[in-house]
């Protein structure tokens, strides 16, 4: 295969981790994107970085849990009604993956991405890119006993799979975090971190245009392959490359439904929002588990995201009760005084994949179109190695696990009258 220009569509983490390892490389890149309103999801999410996270989303329990969340309106979960078709069926596929058999699927590539991000994280930070990294551990607080009691089962599944767990009681906890109340235990997830989101894309894009990326602020309107390469239809003229990575987020199965591919990803809303003039902040970043949030001291901020509505890709909107509500659930757990300053209020699109797992790889209707997507709630975390990983499809090098297993071939056709078969488990 040629190394010609590739053309990469999408800026976002994904996209910009797969410029700069390939301009690394000396592949010559374009990478194209739309810019705002679009541009955004990878830069004000939590910024957790969580090779813990092992579990592909889509496992046994997950459907029951997203059903309580959707009865009991508690916020977590919600599913925008416009979605019709599109969200039946991906809540059909995502029903049938919440097996044991995905799980096992998942975890080597999962595994396999996060230790890739891992080796560019710390690469980076020795080549002095600062994007405020610490690797100290992550915790899960729980507030409620019975899911303190509840969340063990999975933590042994996370250690079966050689994830290092340790468990904390609640004086424990409340000694590594004084600034947390009522709590009744939790877990700390020990090689995880955190690190600034935007300060990462940023780095990343940085680092590539130094290698030669070329950016072009475009919109995509049509991929058209050729017989010499493929050529990409923009807002800014028609480009050609050797091969073409789509790496858009939630807009990737739009781009891709004209090459006949059907990719079912949707878009999982989220927000996030900012506060300022905390007094103790916490030292690392929390899952705060039975409120559904996570949280993030960064230096511009206290970070508080949460919430996942399925929903359309064009929906952006913030009700201010949304972000309201993040900070409300947070601030007896966080002890928030009453004056701190919220700013920043954000929504983000992952894209999300219904078995949990991203979609990387070649199309087999023409292997010169790559996609690279659906990285749904771990793209800050496993974006830079899946950069890895592309860059090693392009350029023939071996990889130390089975891309295949994330293939965009692997979505056969579903009956959307098999929903609820999984809720009987
Ligand atoms: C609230 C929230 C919290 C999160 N917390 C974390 C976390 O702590 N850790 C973690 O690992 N992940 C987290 N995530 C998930 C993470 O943000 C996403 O997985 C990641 O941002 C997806 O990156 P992406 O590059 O695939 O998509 P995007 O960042 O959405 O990038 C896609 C790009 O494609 C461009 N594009 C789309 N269509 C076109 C077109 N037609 N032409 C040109 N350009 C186009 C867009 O402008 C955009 O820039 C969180 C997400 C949310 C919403």
């Amino acid at each position: 295969m040629s190394t010609d220009q590739i053309i990469i569509i999408g800026a976002g983490i994904v996209g910009t981790s797969i410029a700069a390892s390939l301009s690394r490389r000396g592949v010559p890149v374009l990478v194209v994107d739309a810019g705002e309103p679009l541009y955004g999801t990878s830069s004000a999410n939590a910024g957790h970085f969580v090779p813990s996270h092992v579990l592909a989303f889509a496992a046994p329990g997950m459907v029951e849990a997203g059903f309580r969340s959707w009865r009991n309106r508690d916020g977590a979960f919600a599913l925008n009604p416009s979605l019709r078709r599109d969200g039946a069926e991906w809540l059909a596929r995502f029903v049938s993956a919440c097996t044991d058999e995905n799980v096992v699927k998942a975890a080597p590539a999962l595994r396999g991405l996060f230790d890739l991000t891992r080796q560019q994280l710390e690469r980076l930070v020795s080549a002095g890119a600062d994007f405020d990294f610490q690797s100290g551990g992550l915790i899960q607080v729980f507030t409620e006993q019975s899911s303190l009691d509840g969340a063990r089962h999975e933590i042994d599944v996370m250690r079966g799979l050689g994830v290092e767990v340790d468990e904390l009681s609640s004086d424990q906890l409340l000694a590594a975090e004084p600034t947390l109340r009522g709590v009744a235990g939790g877990f700390r997830l020990v090689n995880d971190g955190r690190l600034d989101p935007a300060l990462l894309l940023s780095g990343l894009k940085t680092e590539a245009i130094a290698h030669g990326a070329q950016y072009v602020s475009a919109s995509v309107r049509e991929i058209r392959p050729t017989s010499t390469g493929v050529n990409v239809v923009t807002t800014a003229g028609t480009m050609s490359g050797a091969q073409v990575v789509v790496a858009a987020g939630v807009w990737t199965p739009a781009l891709v439904a004209s090459l006949g591919v059907r990719l079912p990803i949707i878009a999982a809303k989220g927000y996030s929002v900012t506060v300022t003039g905390v007094a103790n902040e916490p030292r690392l970043p929390l899952l705060l588990v039975d409120q559904r949030l996570a949280v993030t001291a960064m230096s511009r901020g206290l970070r508080i995201t949460g919430r996942y509505e399925l929903t359309n890709s064009s929906d952006r909107s913030i009700p201010p009760t949304r972000v309201a509500a993040l900070v409300e659930l947070a601030r007896p757990v966080l002890g928030l005084a009453a004056d701190v300053v919220t700013a920043e209020p954000w929504s983000g699109l992952r894209p999300a994949s219904p078995d949990g797992l991203p979609v990387i790889g070649r199309l087999a209707s023409d292997d010169r179109v790559l996609v690279c997507a659906g990285h749904g709630m771990l793209g800050t975390a496993s974006g830079p190695g899946t950069g890895e990983a592309v860059a090693s499809v392009i350029c023939g090098e071996s990889l130390a696990f089975d891309v295949a297993a994330l293939s965009p071939e692997r979505f056969g056709s579903i009956d959307v009258r098999g929903l609820g078969r999984g809720f009987r488990r």
